[in-house]
Order: structure tokens, then sequence, then C-alpha cells
């Protein structure tokens, strides 16, 4: 969920809509073909690639290669791909995002991030302009409903971005991922790069793309031969990637706004690190669903807890302090996803850059004698902390990969 004013420059480009901006429905194909992002260029490698890392930089750099006819494989840690996408399906009578969830910009950014405006899909979005905004602060519930009109947001309407990724993506290269095979080492000390997984199995390549999250890099889970330069270590370790967590509840009833923020609403837009949603919102459903976001120290108050059901138990007693017993009284069901506990991603995103974010990222994408290479939503210079941005990031470096 984004405020129009935002610390983040990727707002700058959004498009604002009006308030009660009708439902749009997009076609992939009314995209131009200057929305291609990836130009024609000679190809110059002939090699092969590992990508490390399934989640939305690592499929979108498979997805390129396949394109090229480059000899690629996927390694993931996890039993999935996704990453920081996944999804719900079996929760309410709508596909749940139990971690990216908002498109954040112009939707035309999907035929981009497949390169493709000829796709002969729809996908439905929806303009996320919520009507009613309340914020809670001093024990005081207030209405601020006029903030709406300073909303500018999409989601899906009937699919998410895991399923979107499930859909465009995958098919293409799904053969390609190695799943449950978490590397421990990368060896780039010789001609060809060496990786080990922790169960002891070797991959070799001509080149590799790193694309894990900046948290996996900072506890030093992967070791490098020779050892990182230190100016790309300091840089890593400059990024914070604080804890994330989200928590979807069902309800008999909405006794809840469409938004509702638990701080002063300007201090709640701009660290944009805690929410409560109708997640149901403009979704094809009869279900009352309440969506909680939070990342930084907000998400901390949670996901520090030890058991799933003291984070409900906390949630509903903040919920009925606000609403007078209701969310105890309507309360059926509820679903948590707390980033912060899964091993392979321990935290939400890069949110705050320590030192210059240029520089930073400069450093953190700088590859390591042309052999090992790094894309990830921390990498994105206009875009991070999105999905689009860590597809952006992995169309830069497979460029550069290609080109040399
Ligand atoms: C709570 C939350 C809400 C968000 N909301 C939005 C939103 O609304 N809109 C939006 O655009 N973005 C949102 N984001 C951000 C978005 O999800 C990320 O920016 C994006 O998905 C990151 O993609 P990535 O490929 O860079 O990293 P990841 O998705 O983290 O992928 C990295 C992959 O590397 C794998 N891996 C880790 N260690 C190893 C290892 N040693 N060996 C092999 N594989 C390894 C991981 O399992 C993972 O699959 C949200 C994120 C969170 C956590």
């Amino acid at each position: 969920m984004r405020f129009i004013v935002t610390r983040k420059e990727f707002i700058k480009k959004s498009t604002a809509l009006g308030i009660g901006a009708p439902f749009l429905s997009i076609l992939l194909d009314s995209c131009s073909k200057e929305d291609i992002l990836f130009p024609d260029f000679e190809v110059n490698f002939s090699g092969k690639v590992i990508v490390i890392g399934a989640g939305a930089a690592g499929l979108t750099a498979g997805y390129l290669l396949d394109k090229y006819n480059i000899n690629f494989q996927i390694i993931e840690a996890a039993p999935v791909f996704g990453g920081r996408l996944k999804r719900a399906d079996n929760f309410t009578d709508f596909p749940i995002d139990l971690g990216a969830e908002w498109i954040h910009e112009d939707p035309s950014v999907l035929a981009r991030l497949i390169s493709d405006p000829s796709v002969d899909e729809n996908i439905e979005i929806i303009t996320y302009s919520p009507e009613t905004i309340y914020n809670w602060k001093d024990g005081k519930l207030k209405k601020h409903n006029w903030s709406a009109n300073f909303y500018s947001e999409y989601k899906f309407k009937s699919t998410t971005w895991f399923g979107f990724f499930e859909r465009f993506i995958v098919p293409n290269i799904s053969d390609r991922i190695v799943y449950n095979s978490p590397v421990s080492e990368i060896d780039y000390s010789s001609d060809k790069v060496i990786v080990k997984n922790t169960a002891g199995d070797i991959f070799e390549a001509d080149k590799v793309l790193v694309t894990v999250p900046i948290k996996i890099l900072q506890t030093e889970s992967i070791n490098f031969v020779p050892a990182l330069p230190s100016v790309k270590k300091a840089a890593i370790d400059s990024v914070e990637m604080p804890d994330g967590i989200k928590v979807f509840i069902e309800f008999s009833k909405q006794f809840y706004p469409d938004i509702l923020f638990t701080d002063r609403l300007l201090s709640a837009a701009w660290s944009e690190d805690k929410l409560f949603y109708n997640a149901a919102f403009r979704k094809d459903s009869d279900k009352n669903i309440l969506g909680l976001f939070a990342i930084g120290k907000k998400a901390s108050v949670y996901s520090n807890l030890e058991t799933d059901d003291e984070i409900i138990t906390n949630i509903l007693n903040e919920l009925d302090t606000i609403f007078d017993g209701k969310a105890t009284r309507f309360y059926l069901n509820h679903i948590i996803q707390n980033w912060s506990k899964e091993p392979y991603i321990q935290g939400s995103y890069s949110y705050v850059f320590n030192q210059s974010e240029s520089a930073t990222i400069a450093k953190l994408k700088a590859p390591l004698d042309n052999k090992v290479y790094f894309a990830g939503e921390a990498t994105s210079s206009d875009n991070g902390a999105t999905v689009p941005g860590a597809g952006e990031s992995a169309y830069s470096v497979i460029e550069v990969i290609l080109k040399e």
C-alpha cells in the first residue's frame, strides 16, 4: 500500500488516479512496443548460467535466458518457487497474496515483465482506491476519507503476483529449477564457477547470478571463494531488511473501514510500516477478510512472538480495543505469514539504505570478476522493494551477461 507522497522514487512515476476511478480491465496486448524492456542486442555469450534463487528476480532471469536459448539452471533453497511471492488458495473465496500484493505502478509493467505486449491473455486489474480511511491514535478513531484522493494503487482482481509468475513465466522454465537446494558456497577462483549446496551437490557454470535476499547475504550463509570484496560486504551490511509479516482474518461481519492506520495519518502514510486493510475490496467475494501488513518495528511486535496463537490473540485484542470487542465477536478464521521466520528470506525487503542509496546499489550490483552477478529487489535503482523492481533488476543484469 503506498500513498502518492512516499519515500520511494518509484511513486514519482506512478499514475495518480482520481477517486472512484472505475474498475479497470487491462488487456496486456494493449501495451505498445515501447513498453518492452528488453532491447534487441547482439548476444555474445554462449556458456552456461546458474541463477541462485527462484523469486521474482531469479524467475525473470530464467525466462530471459530461455528466450535467448542460453543453457541455465535455477538453484532454489525452498521446495517451491516464488520467494516473497506466495499464494494462499484455500483460505477464502479468492486467492490471497501472502507476500507481494499491490502492483504499485501502471499495470503496463506486467507486459514489460514478460517482455510481450502481444500476449493474448487478459488480466483483470482493479484500481485500489479505498473509500473509507480511518486512523486510531491516542485512543480515538478518526475518519479521513478525504485522503482516499491521494491513493494511487492497483491490484489483481482474481489472480495474485504469485499467479502471474506461475502463469506467464514459470511454464517456460519449470524443468530448469532445482528445488530443496540451499546454496552454501560459490567458488569463482578458477575459470568455471563452482556452486555447492548444503547436501554437497556441485553445479558448474560460466557465470552465476545471485538473487537471494540481502538478509541471506548479510548472514553469510553463502561462502564466497575468494571472499567478497570489503567494499561489497560493507554495502550489503549497510542495507536494512527489517521484519515483515502479513495476517488475514475472516470475520462474519465487516466492522472495519477499507484502510485503518494505527498511527498519525501522515506518519503512517510516510513510513508505510503498518496498516489494516479490507483485503476483499473490489474482489469477487462474499467474505469479510481483513488484512494486516506490517514491516519493521511494527512487524517485530508480532513476528517475535513464539506462536501463531499469540500473534492472532495480540491482533484481536488490538482490534477489540479499537472496535469495542467486535473483532473477537465476529472472528472466524485466520492465516499468518511471518516472513521473518522464513529461513531463506528472513525479513521483509530492503527498507533503509544507511549510506547513499545509488552508491550502495552500484556496489551491490557490481559483478565479481565478470563471473558472479547480483540481482534482486535490493539492487533495483528505481523500483526497490517491489516485484517489478526485482524483475527489472534481472533484465538489466542479463543484458550485461549476454552482451559480454
Ligand atoms: C510482507 C511483504 C509485502 C510485500 N508487498 C509487496 C507489494 O504489495 N508489491 C510489490 O511489488 N512488492 C511487495 N513486496 C516486495 C516483493 O515481494 C519483493 O520485492 C520481491 O518479491 C523480491 O523478489 P526477489 O527475487 O528479489 O527475492 P525473493 O523473492 O526473496 O527471492 C529470492 C529467492 O532466493 C532463495 N534463496 C535464499 N537463500 C538461498 C540459497 N542459499 N540458495 C538458493 N536459494 C536461496 C529464496 O528461497 C527465494 O526463493 C512485499 C514483500 C513482503 C515481504
